[in-house]
């Protein structure tokens, strides 16, 4: 065990005996899942997957589809579309809650089920078959394999889906969906019913990580602005109403489902994912959170911690006949800019007046477009000794 998987291990162990909480029990075919089983993993950059516990364990995906759903609305009709049906705003309620925006009668977000089912709807196809196969066609390319319809739940979950049924018919008389409530709901319930393995979902989670692209089979899966769309919506909206003490504790956009599992987004370094059937009162996996939140703590991957690398780019410096050259890597930002001026600056007082001085950019791997336009504003104002070459 490499000392990466080594430390995803700890983490496992130590949440194997949180034992509170039970499997979802209104889908019955949930209620039997083993409730021992328990499992973690990490997909990085490179795509190398680390997974611990029962990482072979298949269960049915349920909620976790909807960001992925969301994500093909987007990817076909856009985001104004997407948004004149279905809102952004947390609803601070749980996720079968029956309650739309008064007015426009808009579900408050795609990640509670009257959302998920509105955006269902948008998926082009006016069957369930077509509209399926497009979700499993994109679920399967974030999770770079071929996903299957576990027919018992998918059986399960529309025997006992009236509440969801309920929860269409209101959309449609809103005018929300227009088409066949059936179409949409058993496209649901079988959007629902794909069948994941914990490396499955972080494989998703690193696909919409790394803007979209799967770093596993090297496909682009959907574009960089509607991974960040959705990821947007997982921050805010992903866990329910636990959402703000997660964005809080943990400071990662995720998404949990009812069958046990939740994913987590390290966006620029990890995917991960966790499965454990026990739920808390929110239908979020009791041990499923305990991991990603001890996970997170351990290799600071909290959104809102400072980041060195904006502020400080990679400067390295080289002395030429002419004078010298500062060559820029890795991430440039607005910060990092007011930095490479100050850089810059010492160079040139410490260098003969007529010394030329070049600061190459065309080696950054990103730069954001404020600080390309500070520093060319900076150059703009310099004598003609100093060079912006990018
Ligand atoms: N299929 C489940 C439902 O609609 C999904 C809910 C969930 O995972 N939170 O009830």
């Amino acid at each position: 065990m490499d000392p990466i998987t080594a430390l995803l291990d700890d983490v496992l162990e130590e949440m194997r005996g949180l034992e509170s909480g039970e499997p979802a029990a209104y889908i019955p075919e949930l209620a039997d899942a083993d409730v021992d089983t328990l499992a973690f993993a990490a997909v990085g950059p490179r795509g190398r997957v680390r997974a611990v516990g029962d990482a072979d364990t298949e269960f049915t995906i349920q909620s976790i589809s909807k960001p992925f759903v969301l994500a093909l609305a987007l990817a076909e009709r856009g985001r104004e579309s997407v948004l004149q049906k279905v809102g952004v705003e947390p609803s601070g309620e749980p996720f079968n809650a029956i309650s739309l925006e008064p007015g426009t009668g808009r579900p408050a977000n795609p990640m509670v089920n009257a959302g998920a089912i509105a955006t269902t709807a948008l998926i082009v196809g006016d069957d369930v078959d077509t509209k399926t196969g497009r979700i499993v066609e994109m679920l399967s390319a974030f999770a770079g394999r071929s996903l299957w319809v576990d027919e018992s739940v998918y059986a399960s979950e529309s025997a006992t889906g009236d509440r969801n049924r309920a929860l269409a018919h209101l959309l449609r008389s809103h005018g929300v969906i227009t088409g066949s409530v059936d179409t949409v709901v058993e496209s649901y319930f079988r959007q629902c019913s794909l069948v994941v393995t914990v490396r499955d979902l972080a494989v998703m989670a690193a696909t919409l990580a790394f803007g979209g692209r799967n770093p596993v089979t090297g496909v682009r899966v959907v574009e960089e602005a509607v991974a960040r769309d959705v990821l947007s919506i997982m921050t805010s909206c992903g866990m329910y109403d636990f959402s703000g003490e997660w964005l809080l504790r943990v400071g990662l956009p995720a998404k949990s489902g009812v069958s046990g599992g939740l994913l987590a987004v390290a966006p620029s370094q990890f995917g991960v994912a966790a499965f454990s059937p026990r739920l808390d009162q929110h239908g979020n996996s009791v041990r499923g959170i305990a991991v990603v939140e001890t996970f997170a703590e351990r290799f600071g991957m909290h959104l809102l911690e400072p980041h060195e690398s904006v502020a400080v780019p990679a400067v390295r410096v080289e002395t030429t006949e002419s004078g010298r050259v500062l060559h820029l890597g890795g991430e440039l930002g607005f910060a990092g800019s007011e930095r490479v001026v100050a850089v810059l600056r010492e160079l040139a007082e410490a260098l003969p007046t007529e010394a030329v001085v070049t600061v190459d950019a065309r080696e950054l791997a990103r730069a954001h477009p404020a600080a390309m336009i500070a520093l060319r504003a900076e150059f703009e104002t310099m004598p003609s000794r100093f060079r912006l070459q990018e």
